[in-house]
């Protein structure tokens, strides 16, 4: 992550933006926040799912869900939870939103699906945040 785009200084909106050209490219962008007010950004592709221990209970979580997707426990919302964890942040009853990124070649496309708009977990992801109790409902 380049340094600055964290969520002690950006919106999800503004980081989504700022995360524009990264490669892998980008397509959601999340943001858990902990019971205790503690907010974590997660990417897709960002692979912290790969370097969690075998204690990781979000790791223990995800193993344990049903595969649906080839990219199983690599969404920007594990990113994110999988981040508070680490972070020793209790993730249980937190929760959730996450925004579709839709820059290409610099430019936001708009639409009802446009930049910045609210998408639903997939079914990979919502399986594993129910376990957690973590709310994932718009607001
Ligand atoms: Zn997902």
């Amino acid at each position: 992550m380049k340094a600055g785009l964290t969520a002690d200084t950006l919106t999800l909106s503004e980081f989504n933006t700022a995360m524009a050209g990264r490669t892998p490219p980008l397509r959601v962008s999340a943001e858990f926040t902990a019971q205790n007010g503690n907010r974590f950004f997660g990417t897709n592709g960002a692979f912290e799912f790969a370097y969690l221990p075998k204690q990781s209970l979000v790791r223990q979580a995800i193993q344990s869900t049903p595969q649906i997707k080839v990219y199983h426990g690599y969404c920007a919302e594990m990113c994110s939870i999988a981040r508070a964890e680490q972070a020793g942040v209790r993730i249980n009853s937190g929760t959730i939103t996450q925004l579709r990124h839709r820059i290409e070649n610099g430019v936001p496309l708009g639409g009802s699906i446009g930049h910045n708009t609210w998408i639903k977990p997939c079914d990979d992801c919502r399986p594993v945040l129910n376990i957690f109790n973590i709310d994932y409902k718009r607001k």
